[in-house]
């Protein structure tokens, strides 16, 4: 089955780019899914095109009108109108490994819908958008980057997308400790066996499986507890 995602864009040049690539390719290439953009500015009005227009209530910067946007998005829904509407937006709700996982279930499909400038009239996301989603704290120029992270974790989640050189059960956040935490990946090693002074732990060479998941554990849990100790439960 074909998860069909449509990027509706002022920059589809920007598309397919990293998505093209490693494991992204791969997953097109086996039908896990499609790419295809929606040019917001092919929907704009008159001679010149325009897109965005001064805000109401003043204020600097310039907002893409809801009515060309809304067209872009409803000509995007006329391929699959069961899709789901996402809003990229610094103002969304933080996008996670968990909604990652939700969204590649989601076989109707996406619809990701990239801001520039200021944002987008509000009118359009109260009628045509379903979820809003941000990548993190921080402002994007655009919503193309956002939009292609949200793709790359999604479809590494459809469970075919990853050879057997990857795996999905045992990455960051998907490690859970006893307590029930999600947590960050245990470190790897492979050859040489010792490299400029440093040695691989013992542990990972003695073939006692036990011990190693033990370590890992372990380890998984120091890291958490260094990096992201937010993750951990008091
Ligand atoms: N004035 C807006 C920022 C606009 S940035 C504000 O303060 O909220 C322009 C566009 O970039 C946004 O419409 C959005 O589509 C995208 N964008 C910026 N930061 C993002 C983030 N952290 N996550 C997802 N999209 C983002």
């Amino acid at each position: 089955m074909t998860l069909p995602i449509t990027v509706v864009t002022l920059f589809p040049d920007m598309f397919p780019g990293p998505l093209d690539v490693s494991i992204m390719k791969r997953a097109q290439d086996k039908g896990l899914f499609s790419l295809s953009t929606v040019q917001i500015r092919d929907f704009a009005f008159g001679k010149h095109k325009t897109v965005d227009d001064t805000p109401y209530g003043g204020g600097a910067g310039m907002v893409m009108r809801a009515d060309v946007v809304a067209n872009a998005i409803r000509h995007a829904k006329k391929e699959s109108p069961n899709a789901k509407v996402v809003f990229m937006s610094p103002s969304g709700v933080k996008f996670d490994q968990n909604k990652a996982r939700e969204l590649a279930k989601h076989k109707d499909g996406l619809i990701l819908l990239c801001g520039h400038y200021e944002g987008i009239d509000d009118r359009v996301l109260q009628s045509e958008v379903d979820e809003e989603i941000s990548i993190g704290d921080y402002v994007l120029s655009g919503g193309e980057l956002a939009a292609m992270v949200v793709v790359d974790a999604v479809v590494r989640n459809i469970p075919e997308s990853l050879g057997n050189e990857e795996t999905l059960d045992e990455e960051s956040f998907d490690i859970e400790s006893e307590r029930g935490e999600k947590l960050l990946e245990y470190p790897h090693y492979t050859r040489p066996v010792s490299w400029e002074g440093q040695d691989v732990p013992d542990v990972l060479t003695s073939g006692h499986h036990k011990n190693i998941e033990k370590w890992r554990m372990e380890k998984a849990f120091e890291k958490t507890k260094k990096n992201r100790p937010d993750l951990l439960k008091g």
